[in-house]
């Protein structure tokens, strides 16, 4: 196991390694709401503050995921547990409404912008895509992007569950350098505090596997995750190269964790990201390719400065395609990059080698300036 009393963590290195860009931060609902469900707008403001001296202090984008619509909506409608599906669901539909009230009050004058994500939004590529462009273009307008599962139109079998998992898919989603989980405990410590006087904060970890067995199965009794969850989001986070910090203190915690520039060493529990490797550019390399297009050595040049492909440096199209899908770029028959097409292959095959500025008048419709955004292309 780790032994944290002699490991303190570095975090200085990696503020100067890598700067931190975005992060999600994970806010559960005993962190929003009293023990009744009510929301606590004091609570929300303290949140919100947080997040906007993270944004500033680090000049980074921080998303958050909020969990309490559930809680919120059974409150406001008075419910008691258990209930049916369809109560559940429209708890969640009057809860999120709410909610997101308040978020938008917490966060003004900036503006919040809500997602709603559903397990297939994250497995299927079309939705993926769709999902990141949303995110994307909401950070672009600088909102601040509030998301939760869908839970007014999903079922138990379709559902991702916790919001502890969401978080990290939407870190990878967003490729977050940091995902931030906070909760009613003060990170992971070596034997569940409330029972055991001696268990000690675990401050770093540096391999998920070795401290997994002690999660235990600590949860609230409003919200769905535990420390089992908040492990499984660690360990999503930790292969797709993200940094999880899992710690207590609402808004004043943020604010004490963007003072110390990201050390959680006297805040709460961080584990270490096992690769560096861009989450999204491994999975997109992994792939199944379901077409090919040949590119002019312009659009490669353009392909190895960063830039993304557009429809001008695109001379063959071949396989039929959606969009979303994976593709093979070629030049003089050689495999030079993969990524995910903004436009089916019918789409390329009548805008390739035209300027981005015939899309429209071609297609009938123009939804993206680029063929393949530089975020959805890993080269060879
Ligand atoms: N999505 C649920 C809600 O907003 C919460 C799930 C969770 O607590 O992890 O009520």
């Amino acid at each position: 196991m780790t032994d944290q009393s002699t490991k303190t963590p570095n975090p200085e290195a990696k503020q100067n390694d890598k700067p931190v860009k975005r992060i999600v931060v994970k806010v559960g609902t005993s962190s929003l709401t009293d023990d009744n469900g009510s929301i606590q707008p004091q609570k929300m403001w303290a949140l919100a503050r947080g997040v906007q001296v993270l944004q500033n202090k680090l000049n980074c984008k921080v998303s958050v995921v909020s969990s309490g619509a559930g809680a919120v909506g059974r409150e406001r409608l008075g419910l008691e547990l258990p209930l049916t599906m369809p109560e559940k669901q429209a708890a969640a539909a009057v809860g999120q409404a709410l909610l997101m009230l308040d978020w938008a009050r917490a966060f003004a004058p900036l503006p919040v912008a809500q997602l709603l994500l559903t397990a297939s939004d994250i497995q299927e590529r079309e939705r993926y895509v769709n999902a990141k462009n949303a995110l994307e273009a909401s950070l672009k307008f600088n909102t601040i992007p509030i998301i939760n599962e869908n839970d007014s139109i999903t079922t138990s079998e379709i559902k991702f569950g916790d919001n502890d998992t969401i978080s990290a898919w939407v870190a990878y989603l967003m490729d977050a350098d940091v995902l931030i989980i906070l909760t009613d405990v003060d990170g992971l410590y070596t034997a569940d505090p409330r029972k055991h006087k001696d268990a000690e904060r675990i401050r770093i970890v540096e391999d998920i596997a070795e401290v997994e067995h002690l999660a235990g199965d600590a949860g609230s009794s409003r919200g769905t995750g535990g420390m089992v969850t908040k492990m499984t989001a660690a360990k999503i986070a930790a292969e797709a190269g993200i940094d999880t910090i899992i710690m207590s203190g609402g808004g004043e915690g943020l604010e004490l964790l963007a003072a110390s520039n990201l050390d959680a060493s006297e805040l709460g529990t961080r584990i270490i990201a096992k690769s560096q490797r861009p989450a999204r550019k491994a999975w997109i390399g992994q792939l199944s390719k379901k077409g090919t297009i040949v590119i002019d050595t312009g659009a490669f040049q353009a392909l190895q400065q960063g830039r993304s492909l557009l429809s001008s440096g695109i001379r063959e199209v071949t396989g039929n395609f959606v969009f979303g899908d994976a593709i093979e770029v070629l030049l003089d028959g050689e495999v030079v990059a993969q990524g995910m097409s903004n436009y089916s292959s019918d789409a390329l095959t009548q805008i390739k080698g035209l300027k981005s500025n015939k899309i429209r008048e071609v297609l009938g419709y123009k939804d993206y300036d680029e063929a393949i955004h530089r975020d959805n292309l890993v080269l060879k």
